[in-house]
């Protein structure tokens, strides 16, 4: 029978959960968002993440600095921030103009406020399975999902497509973590439909609209579907200046359905559990001793 994995519900129950934890906190636990420019995603995103905070008693500080800034004047900000001690979580929204060196102002990040998992120490701390660093929101996000829905890691063969660092490498150690066996796939992966059919759980964070069809599954598998794509409402991908438009996976949904076991939609999967395992890492933040 196949089973949606409908990551709302999960949301929502961690939710509650946040919410039972922060309200009797003494200070509202502080978020720092830092954004360099005004990219419409991140706005949005950003906006996504106050929404969430005002519902569990958290605060998102929102911290905009202009395009043009110089690097010195971004690590300079996160060094305030590091010693603000109502701020429990820094995130630098990414992307950051090319101009900065990325990862020089995320090593600036207070390991304790790194709340999105990419300072080297958080990474060090994922990689030996300490289980005491933060582990980035996405890849927390897919694990939170499948243990929700009662899904086993222990002895699976887990493939990943996509082996970025934000979130295919999370994601590969995560499992790995879990005593699964993981298959990490990118663009250069010979007999990637092959490959793909033989996991028992397939995860997609390919960043392309609908590029996992029936041709990369088989029967009674898990799929688990990362990609946020927004496409013109029409289903022509190639409009890209099109003002109507809809938001579709990696996953080829209604195809892909009909054969496998579950699988999780797009929107209301990974997307609405990402927001709340990053908040799950600011309470986590709130006494961290790294
Ligand atoms: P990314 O940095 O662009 O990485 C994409 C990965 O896919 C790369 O490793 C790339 O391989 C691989 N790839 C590209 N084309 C491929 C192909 N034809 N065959 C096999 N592999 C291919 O993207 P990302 O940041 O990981 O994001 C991936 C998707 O997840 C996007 O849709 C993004 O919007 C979404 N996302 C969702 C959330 C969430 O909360 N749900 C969070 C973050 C991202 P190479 O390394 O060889 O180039």
């Amino acid at each position: 029978m196949f089973k949606l994995l409908d990551g709302k519900v999960v949301r929502d129950e961690i939710k509650g959960n946040l919410r039972t934890v922060i309200l009797p906190m003494k200070e509202k636990p502080v978020l720092a968002i830092v954004q360099v420019g005004d990219n419409a995603e991140s706005n949005t995103y950003i906006e996504q993440k106050k929404k969430f905070a005002e519902q569990i008693g958290a605060e998102v500080r929102h911290v905009r600095l202009p395009d043009a800034v110089v690097e010195d004047a971004v690590i300079a900000q996160i060094n305030e921030l590091n010693a603000d001690r109502a701020v429990k979580g820094i995130l630098l929204q990414l992307p950051i103009p090319a101009g900065l060196n990325k990862e020089a102002v995320i090593e600036t990040i207070d390991p304790n406020k790194d709340v999105d998992g990419l300072t080297s120490t958080s990474v060090k701390k994922l990689w030996s399975n300490t289980k005491d660093g933060f582990v980035p929101a996405t890849a927390k996000a897919v694990i939170s999902l499948l243990d929700y829905y009662g899904i086993i890691l222990e002895g699976k063969h887990v493939v990943i497509i996509g082996r970025s660092e934000l979130v295919g490498k999370p994601l590969f150690l995560s499992f790995i973590n879990r005593n699964a066996t993981v298959t990490l796939c990118h663009s250069k992966t010979n007999n990637l439909k092959e490959t793909s059919q033989k996991a028992d759980i397939l995860v997609v964070a390919v960043g392309d609209p609908e590029f996992v069809t029936k041709d990369f599954v088989s029967q009674g598998q898990v799929v688990v579907d990362v990609g946020i794509n927004s496409v013109p409402a029409n289903g022509n991908k190639l409009q890209e200046e099109v003002a109507d438009r809809r938001l579709v996976g990696d996953v080829k949904f209604d195809e892909v359905k009909t054969v496998v076991g579950a699988l999780s939609p797009v929107p209301g999967g990974v997307g609405p559990l990402t927001v709340a395992s990053l908040f799950e890492n600011l309470v986590q933040a709130v006494n961290s001793r790294v």
